[in-house]
């Protein structure tokens, strides 16, 4: 039995999972995360969102910046 991932480590496989890099037992968790977890679901369905806009979003071509951002909107949802 692995330990459940966190919402911060969620956030930061966000991009892999879309893209398709995050496979086998660390997706199977990250899907059980987001099945769990309403804060995830949004961020995830929000990601998926950008990648719509933009074309293409992956870990490198994210701004230290654009990171940050993420993250602090990922605490507010979480403190709801
Ligand atoms: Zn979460």
């Amino acid at each position: 039995m692995g330990r459940d991932l966190t919402c911060k480590e969620l956030v930061e496989l966000v991009t892999g999972y879309l893209d398709g890099s995050v496979r086998g037992r660390r997706r199977r968790r990250f899907e059980a995360h987001i099945a769990a977890c309403d804060g995830c679901t949004r961020h995830l369905l929000q990601m998926e969102a950008t990648i719509r806009v933009t074309g293409s979003l992956t870990e490198e071509q994210m701004t230290e910046e654009q990171k940050a951002v993420l993250l602090t909107a990922f605490r507010g949802w979480s403190t709801s």
